[in-house]
């Protein structure tokens, strides 16, 4: 017993030694600061420690900053560590997570910056970690495509969910003509209080049965025994077509919601049967939502309103499948990386403006009409010279 640990100590001796003479060896400038230790321990759901061993050969290490991100912004936080100076320095940085609204799982990405006193900095590369909630049995079902974590499932329900879930990736990559940079993460969940558990900072959790963390490439669903299978395919495939369309518009290009909410519901199910009886429905009794009003409609209180202009929006997609095939959807999609404007991108891939466009649509439902609600047009302002009041001072004359 005393043997091995002698034996272990020695090898430890000599393992510091070499640290030591790697990192100590006279050294100025460049190269002076070496890390001797880094990584990060996940207390999920509560903290993050970041920590750090470095050392300099030229002079005390007097300024330790952490670089870290996560979520949806590329801008990284700085934190300033406090520490005593010396030539080896051992850093922990704790992070509290309760207040980042962290879906388990996402991505953290930090870097250090260290200084000595004579003004040598090192900056490590960019590392990134998986705020992993250990304290389940998560299991993964995986290919290159997409990654499903889930546990307490069965095996059989979740190869049929990850299957649909997978088709739904290969329509959306049709539509969308690529595939995505990073592979999508789907967290399923069979029981209500662990999937609401780390929602705290969304609303209305409690009629929700999936979700989406924008930014983080991540969807949470829940499945359990009493809700129907089509719900949770559906729903799979809903908000895998949000975060396909999230990953594809950069920067400020995005698809005017209505367009983004009816792609979502067009990509629910292979049969859209369901929301062209409702659409047809309202086309007979003339209820339709003009075009020019599904901005409103879409987020409207009204929960029958924002259901037609869901399916509404959702048959546009069929429409353009249906006439200009699945090239011209492709066009359309990629239309609004360059404009945020519908009549133009309609204007560009079909050669027919919003107003047309909405003409040709209704035929196709079997409702022709011969003009839709346009917007009206924005009328040329005549610069009016107003005379500036003077205003008198109280009191004043
Ligand atoms: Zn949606």
């Amino acid at each position: 017993m005393v043997k091995q640990w002698r034996r272990w100590c020695g090898t430890a001796v000599v393992m510091w030694l070499v640290v030591v003479a790697r990192v100590w060896m006279p050294a100025s400038g460049q190269g002076a600061i070496q890390i001797v230790r880094q990584d990060t321990a996940t207390r999920y759901p509560y903290s993050v420690t970041f920590r750090l061993s470095a050392v300099s050969s030229a002079a005390p290490i007097t300024e330790a900053r952490l670089y870290w991100q996560a979520g949806p912004q590329d801008v990284f936080n700085v934190q300033l560590v406090a520490f005593t100076p010396a030539s080896l320095v051992s850093l922990e940085v704790p992070l509290s997570t309760q207040l980042l609204s962290l879906p388990p799982f996402a991505q953290i990405t930090y870097r250090w910056q260290i200084r000595d006193g004579q003004g040598n900095t090192l900056v490590t590369e960019n590392e990134t970690f998986e705020y992993a909630d250990n304290r389940k049995d998560w299991q993964e079902t995986a290919n290159e495509r997409l990654r499903m974590l889930w546990y307490g499932l069965d095996d059989a329900l979740v190869a049929e969910l990850f299957a649909a879930a997978d088709q739904s990736y290969q329509q959306l990559a049709a539509d969308f003509g690529v595939t995505l940079e990073h592979r999508p993460l789907i967290l399923l969940y069979p029981d209500r209080r662990a999937f609401e558990e780390f929602q705290d900072f969304v609303s209305n959790v409690e009629f929700v049965v999936g979700r989406y963390f924008p930014g983080h490439n991540i969807i949470a669903c829940l499945v359990t025994p009493d809700l129907p299978r089509e719900l949770l395919t559906d729903t799979l495939a809903h908000e895998l077509s949000h975060l396909y369309s999230d990953n594809y518009y950069v920067g400020y290009t995005r698809l005017p919601l209505w367009l983004e909410e009816g792609l979502a519901t067009y990509h629910e199910s292979a049969d859209l049967s369901d929301e062209l009886e409702l659409v047809q429905r309202a086309a007979a009794r003339q209820r339709l939502v003009p075009f020019i009003e599904l901005p409103a409609a879409i987020r409207a209180n009204n929960v029958q309103t924002a259901n037609l202009a869901y399916a509404e929006g959702a048959t546009v997609f069929a429409f353009i499948h249906e006439m200009w095939g699945q090239g011209s959807v492709v066009d359309f999609l990629s239309a609004f990386r360059r404009t945020t404007h519908v009549d133009t991108a309609m204007r560009n891939v079909f050669g027919l403006g919003m107003a047309d466009f909405e003409i040709a649509w209704r035929a196709w439902l079997g409702y022709p009409v011969e003009q839709v609600p346009q917007a009206i047009p924005t009328p040329t302002l005549i610069p009016l010279l107003l005379p500036t009041p003077t205003y008198l001072p109280p009191g004043g004359s």
